[in-house]
């Protein structure tokens, strides 16, 4: 039997309490399909940061490093500042481990209730390593008339062109359809060159129909029309504020799962439900675990077992369509045990 090894990184706040139901649902989906996990848990957080002045040790990229894939709860806690969980966990990690897609798929469930009646099942590709969060710049002349701040945003042609072919390969085994978000109007030199990278990358795939979107009118559409979308790619900035928007159009943000790629796989990939720590919910059994669970559905499909992914999946959107189960979130009463427990019931062998 495959025994897939796991980095478990549950984080802080409610992260606690989704990750402990998202591995038991990877695990019953094992049982079904004839493979297994072995999990190593590690208590990087904000939490050891207060105790330890730092959310990971020295050679925590070291001890991630062998294993098949990293699971995240989420990391945050209140009085602790989010470039500290940032810096000193999420950026380190998807950088050292070339995690340059961030996928985010977004699919408005049956049973769901949206801020618009559309269908939506798309998939937000995020640049995740370059672009608009780069170190590079400075302030200068603090607190006088003359105060400056110049922020650099990096953009290279090959990192720009893997995350690209990532997406237009994602399209052709979709619908075969792409939208990247630009901005090359307002911005001069980094989105134009980012919009010839699209255009040499759409030829060496014929088979994806591709258009292109300034950012502003994208998020106008994806409000009024999100049907008509199905792979949208966008830079590090613009994915982000895409994926949270598109969840935000699809019900919860605690229904929103994400994945960290490698796709060379040459270093582990890391999965983490799309919301923070939530700490206003935290230590009361009431969080959503579905963007957990999804989550760790792709961590799945990662791992080689998409049909096992697609009953996880499926196993969510039978119970959202039933409509007697919901977490606070979205309007019901379940604890986030009641609901792992309805999901672990529709995938016992
Ligand atoms: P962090 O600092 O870790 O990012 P945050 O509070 O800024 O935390 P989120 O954790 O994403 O950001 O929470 C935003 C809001 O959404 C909060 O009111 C939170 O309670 C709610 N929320 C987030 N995730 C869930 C979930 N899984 N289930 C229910 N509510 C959630
Ligand atoms: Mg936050």
């Amino acid at each position: 039997m495959t025994t897939h090894h796991i980095a478990v990184i549950p984080g802080d706040g409610i992260g606690l309490e989704v990750t402990p139901a998202a591995l038991e649902v990877v695990q019953a989906a094992g049982r079904r399909h004839g493979f297994g996990f072995r999990f190593t848990e590690f208590d990087w957080s904000c939490e050891r940061y207060r105790r330890e002045g730092a959310m990971m040790p020295p050679d925590a990229l070291e001890r991630l490093r062998g294993h098949d894939a990293i699971f995240l709860g989420a990391v945050g806690a209140p009085g602790v500042p989010d470039h500290v969980s940032l810096w000193g966990l999420l950026i380190p990690i998807r950088r050292a481990f070339r995690q340059y897609v961030n996928l985010r798929p977004v699919r408005l469930f049956e049973g769901i209730e949206s801020p618009v009646r559309a269908a939506i099942d798309l998939v937000v590709v995020r640049e995740n390593t370059e672009g608009e969060y780069s170190e590079i710049g400075g302030r200068m002349n603090r607190g006088f008339p003359e105060e400056m701040a110049v922020q650099e945003a990096v953009f290279t042609r090959a990192g720009v062109t893997r995350v690209l072919d990532y997406a237009f390969t994602l399209a052709s085994r979709r619908t075969g359809y792409l939208t990247s978000a630009t901005k090359s109007n307002g911005i001069v030199h980094t989105l134009p060159f980012w919009d010839e990278l699209v255009r040499e990358r759409a030829a060496d795939h014929p088979n994806v129909r591709w258009d292109q979107e300034h950012i502003d009118a994208l998020c106008a559409k994806l409000v009024l029309e999100p049907s008509r979308f199905d792979v949208i790619v966008g830079s590090n900035l613009f994915g982000d504020i895409l994926s949270d928007l598109a969840a935000a159009v699809a019900g919860s943000i605690g229904l929103a799962p994400s994945a960290n790629l490698n796709p060379e796989r040459d270093f582990p990939s890391m999965f983490e439900p799309v919301h923070g720590s939530a700490p206003d919910i935290a230590g009361r059994g009431v969080a959503n675990p579905i963007g957990a669970i999804w989550s760790a559905a792709m961590m799945l499909e990662h791992l080689g077992h998409p049909a096992a992914a697609d009953e996880v999946v499926a196993a969510i959107a039978a119970i959202l369509a039933k409509g007697d189960l919901r977490t606070r979130d979205l309007g019901g009463t379940a604890s986030t045990e009641q609901f792992t427990r309805a999901v672990l019931a529709l995938l016992t062998p």
